[in-house]
């Protein structure tokens, strides 16, 4: 059984997706207009490590990923580079998934990109203002009627009467003592790139994509919605509000929100010169996977802070884990006492239960070590390390042999053996070859 706390209802549940066996997935994804920094790591190896756990409890699951290349920050972005919204997506998309790639995180099955579901984006708003949830304004812009939905606030926890009704925000990004109606079509402004719609020229607000494309892939109500915590409020509420006004039936049947990350201490930020990109840990000489492994050594809800200090010393962790394996790969198979493979089992119990119990991956680390530690046959803590592997991500099994340095002792006595052999001397060879063997070598 799978526990998760889930954000709308603040308690920890028993994860049941609709149809058995299958889980839709939905994740907020990037705005692309700037490379990837540590905070996205954190919250796509969460996402990675969450989708993890459903794969190694023999679900199968449909995972959307969606990509913002229309958005404020954008066009502000492009305008600076001098080229088009669409050159600045297509210069960023394919940096965004190399990122994912060198954290070893698995591959969604669909990354819809905004501009291309403009007539499914008009035809929800069209729904909204039909149903009257929606209002068009003078500029012909059309902005979604907070106060005609009623629960509104429910999972950021505003409470309406507190909420401004009445007043709007034209952007896409706004704070909670902003709470007002909000955007879902754009006006068209000069120098903006724009689509023709019923309303006249414009562009889509920011939070109407995600509504249309968890609808358009995986249903009305999906099983989980996956984000960062900061995109709480606005972005999830203004998401609920939409799809549940539009289709009438709940949006989400469990909101999963990872922690956000602290530099040094500090929040993240261009202007506290904190700010750290994904590709900066490659320049620093570092394994991106030491940095997955860090990650891992915090529960997914915590605020972690990122030290480089923390990286080094994940970076030896990770290298002795390794270092361990490709050592426990070389032993042979041996068979078991009835005492070992209960321990065995007692082992895969405690790692299933500590993630199963919403998704505790840094106590299922310490039984990762535990079985390192462990007197069980080398060969099996093998195979039991890359079954765990599976929801850890290191990519323990792609290790290539580490080098065994061998004392000089012992080459002397190999070399001399090897000098017997050529003269035919068996029986001396033999003997040193038991001399070696005592000494622990073979
Ligand atoms: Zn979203």
């Amino acid at each position: 059984m799978i526990k998760l706390y889930n954000t709308f209802t603040r308690k920890i549940e028993e994860f049941k997706p609709l149809k058995p066996g299958l889980v839709g997935m939905y994740t907020c994804g990037p705005t692309v207009y700037g490379p990837g920094h540590l905070g996205h790591a954190r919250s796509y190896t969460n996402f990675d490590l969450l989708k993890r756990l459903f794969l190694y409890n023999g679900l199968k699951v449909k995972h959307v990923l969606n990509i913002t290349d229309i958005h404020d920050d954008m066009i502000k972005k492009a305008r600076e580079l001098e080229i088009t919204v669409q050159e600045l997506a297509d210069r960023y998309i394919p940096l965004f998934k190399k990122d994912l790639a060198d954290l070893n995180i698995l591959p969604a099955d669909v990354y819809p990109r905004v501009t291309e579901y403009i007539p499914e984006i008009i035809k929800m708003i069209k729904v909204l203002v039909d149903k009257s949830f929606a209002y068009i304004a003078k500029d012909g812009s059309v902005y979604f009627d907070i106060a005609k939905f009623k629960n509104y606030g429910k999972l950021s926890g505003i409470k309406l009467e507190q909420a401004k009704t009445g007043t709007r925000v034209a952007t896409d990004k706004y704070e909670k003592e902003q709470t007002s109606d909000f955007a879902l079509w754009k006006a068209w402004k000069k120098g903006e790139p724009y689509w023709l719609s019923p309303w006249g020229k414009g562009r889509p607000g920011w939070h109407i994509e995600c509504s249309v494309m968890a609808n358009k892939y995986l249903g009305k109500t999906i099983d989980l919605h996956a984000g960062a915590m900061d995109l709480k409020f606005p972005h999830h509420e203004n998401e609920i509000a939409q799809s549940e006004a539009a289709n009438g039936v709940k949006f989400a049947n469990y909101w999963f929100h990872a922690g956000l990350l602290e530099v040094e201490g500090q929040k993240m930020s261009k202007s506290l010169g904190n700010y750290i990109e994904i590709k900066e840990i490659k320049k620093r000489g570092f394994n991106p996977l030491a940095l997955r492994y860090l990650f891992l050594t915090a529960h997914y809800r915590s605020k972690m802070n990122f030290t480089w200090k923390g990286l080094e010393g994940a970076q030896v962790a990770l290298q002795r884990l390794r270092s361990a394996i490709s050592q426990f790969q070389e032993a042979s198979r041996r068979s078991l006492s009835q005492e070992k493979l209960t321990q065995i089992d007692k082992y895969k119990e405690k790692f299933l239960e500590a993630i199963n119990n919403d998704l505790k991956i840094p106590e299922g680390l310490v039984v990762v070590w535990e079985v390192v530690k462990s007197n069980i046959p080398s060969h099996d803590k093998y195979e039991l390390l890359l079954d765990f592997d599976q929801v850890l991500g290191l990519h323990l099994a792609a290790q290539k042999k580490v080098k065994i340095k061998i004392p000089s002792k012992i080459t002397s006595l190999i070399d001399e053996r090897e000098q017997f052999r050529r003269g035919n001397q068996w029986k001396k060879a033999d003997e040193v070859r038991k001399q070696i063997e005592k000494l622990g070598w073979k």
